[in-house]
This record gives C-alpha cells, structure tokens and sequence, in this order.
C-alpha cells in the first residue's frame, strides 16, 4: 500500500470540505470525492442521491462521470480518487472499472452504517451465491442472450475496456 503524504492529506481535505458543504446545501448524504491527475483536481463530485432522484448519485460515481468526461476518455489511469468515505460496494465496482492508480479515504464504512449508510451490510451480500441473497435472483438463460455475447465476441470493430 503506497503511503500518504502531504498532498494526498491536502486533497482529501478538499473532498471532505466538498463532503459538508453539499451536505448544508441539502444535495444528499454527507460524502464528496475529487479526482487528481498530475498533482491538480481534474473534476469533483458529491453525493446527489435525494436531490437528483438518483440512488446511483454517490459522490464517487458522480466524481468519475466528470473526471472521464474531463478527460473524453473511459479510464482514469494515473490519477488518484480522494473520498470522504470508504467506497459502497457499486463505487468500489465503478472505481475498478474506471481503473484509477490510487484511491484515498477518510472515514470507513462501518463508520457510514454507524450513522445509517449500510454499505457494510452490502458488502456481506455481494460474496454471497445468488440464491442465498436478500434480494431475489432469478437466472433465466437464454440462446437470444448468448447470441449478443457471441456477436460481440466476433465484433471486428470493438472498442475493448
Ligand atoms: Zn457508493
């Protein structure tokens, strides 16, 4: 795990500042996350779940929209997350899928059920086999599915991410 420094406090101090003032704003839960490239904050997001009618809106998924739009590109390689929060398990699936070098952190996620965000209670769900999960899972295969995925498969002009 690569050490902090005196930056990296510098930044998450920004995404936390972000975290209360958006907070006060009445835009929704108490988290902000900033993304850095090449020592400067390249784009900004806060949790906008209440106000935008987005359960989707955390401040981290709404931060790599903004950064990747910034960028005009799908990835966020060479850049650092900075989050007042430790990632829900749909962030931390974004984050791996934005493929960022660094996340930084400042309040854990039993810190966040603590004060109602279970997060917690979903990352005991995610290892879980479907059948054994809260939410009910139905697997219907289907040959119309597997055609898609045999299409793309053979797709010569794909764009790969
Ligand atoms: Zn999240």
């Amino acid at each position: 795990m690569p050490a902090a420094d005196a930056q990296d406090i510098a930044f998450l101090r920004e995404a936390i500042r972000l975290s209360r003032k958006k907070m006060d704003a009445g835009q929704g839960g108490p988290f902000g996350a900033v993304v850095v490239r090449d020592g400067a904050v390249i784009a900004r997001g806060w949790n906008q779940v209440t106000s935008a009618h987005d359960p989707t809106a955390h401040a981290e998924v709404t931060a790599i929209r903004a950064a990747c739009q910034a960028l005009g590109h799908f990835e966020l390689r060479g850049c650092t997350l900075y989050t007042s929060c430790e990632p829900c398990p749909m962030c931390l699936g974004a984050i791996y899928w934005a493929r960022p070098d660094r996340v930084v952190y400042a309040n854990t996620r039993q810190e966040a059920a603590a004060i109602g965000f279970d997060d917690d209670f979903i990352y005991r769900e995610v290892p879980l086999p479907p059948d054994a999960r809260t939410l009910a899972f139905v697997h219907l295969p289907s040959d119309e599915a597997r055609a898609v995925f045999k299409a793309w498969d053979e797709k010569p002009d794909k764009i790969r991410y």
